[in-house]
């Protein structure tokens, strides 16, 4: 039987089978294919082939190969950890103020949907609280370089219909840091979302002992749905060969092809680099290249500055932080 991951935790899966019966399942070897190096074998969203068992369980035999994937690197694990699979649009919340505007965080979450050009949307809430002129500059650059803002204001439901629009029939992973009103979101999107999330922790005992994974669940209108992915602090990058980093900024791709170099061009001081032209000209932010500058800088360094430091480079607790 064909399903979909639902929930994860350790290694049992949550599987909702076409028919919208749901399913407990183990794997059914030691190894699933497709999943081979990953930190956890399948995240919500994923698609899977899968044989009941006896009552209300079963074991997955293979997953479906993935149409798109957001991860992240998991720094205790030392692998790529698959938070949500085959998603249609990434839903990054962000707040205007309190935590304040982190446009570092937006930069790392945007890497896998601009690379593999899968829409990108930038939900700005808590507007109630004001927006700078510098968030509101940002957040005009970030429309000029292709992607989707919309502003939210969870508190008052304001933006909630467009959003709920945009994503109509479409799987939405929503992807911020905690305490920027995530979860105020969806229960705004839907009355009880929060409710019907947890009940299906509660009843497949996952508990507040177990790391908690993302969440796939349905809207009532039976063709949207969300998959509520853990708030995190800070988004690691690994995996991304240095020289391919370029293509994941989408105005850095577009200039790199004049760079001098060639695609050996990382854009740091190389001669006739356009990518610093650009930067230079305004036609980059700069913060965009900074965010830029610091991502190659962990992908090239990590190793080294793991090893003198005992842990990854933070920042202080500007706006401008990694985290
Ligand atoms: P999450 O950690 O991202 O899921 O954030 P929550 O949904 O738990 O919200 C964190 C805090 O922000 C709570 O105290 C919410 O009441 C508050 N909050 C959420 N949305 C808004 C908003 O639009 N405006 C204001 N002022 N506060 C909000
Ligand atoms: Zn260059």
């Amino acid at each position: 039987m064909t399903g979909t991951v639902v929930s994860s935790s350790n290694n049992t899966f949550v599987v909702r089978s076409d028919d919208g019966g749901i399913a407990r399942c183990g794997l059914k070897g030691k190894k699933l294919k497709g999943a081979e190096g990953f930190y956890n074998p399948l995240a919500a969203g994923d698609i899977v082939e899968w044989e009941p068992a006896s009552a209300g369980t079963g074991s997955i035999s293979a997953l479906t190969p993935r149409r798109s994937l957001f991860w992240r690197y998991n720094e205790k694990g030392k692998a790529i950890q698959a938070i949500a699979a085959n998603m249609d649009v990434v839903v990054c919340v962000t707040s205007a103020a309190l935590p304040p505007f982190r446009p570092r965080f937006i930069d790392r979450v945007s890497l896998e949907p601009a690379s593999g050009y899968l829409p990108f949307i930038i939900a700005l809430n808590k507007t109630d609280l004001g927006i700078d002129d510098e968030v509101a500059e940002r957040m005009e650059d970030y429309r000029r370089i292709g992607f989707e803002t919309i502003e939210l204001c969870a508190a008052t439901g304001m933006g909630i219909e467009a959003l709920r629009e945009r994503i109509r029939g479409k799987t939405a992973a929503f992807v911020g840091q905690s305490g920027v009103g995530k979860s105020s979101i969806l229960n705004a999107l839907e009355s009880g979302l929060g409710l019907k999330v947890g009940e299906v922790c509660e009843k497949y005992e996952r508990g507040r002992h177990t790391t908690v994974s993302s969440i796939l669940a349905y809207l009532e209108d039976g063709i949207t749905r969300v998959i509520d992915t853990p708030g995190f602090r800070r988004l690691a990058v690994r995996g991304i060969a240095p020289v391919s980093l370029g293509a994941c900024f989408p105005e850095i791709r577009a200039a790199q092809a004049g760079c001098a170099l060639g695609p050996r061009c990382k854009h740091i001081d190389e001669p006739g680099c356009a990518v610093l032209k650009s930067v230079e000209s305004g036609a980059i932010h700069e913060d965009r290249y900074e965010s830029y500058a610091r991502i190659l800088m962990e992908l090239e360094d990590t190793r080294s500055y793991t090893r003198k430091i005992g842990r990854p480079r933070r920042d202080d607790g500007n706006m401008y932080g990694d985290e």
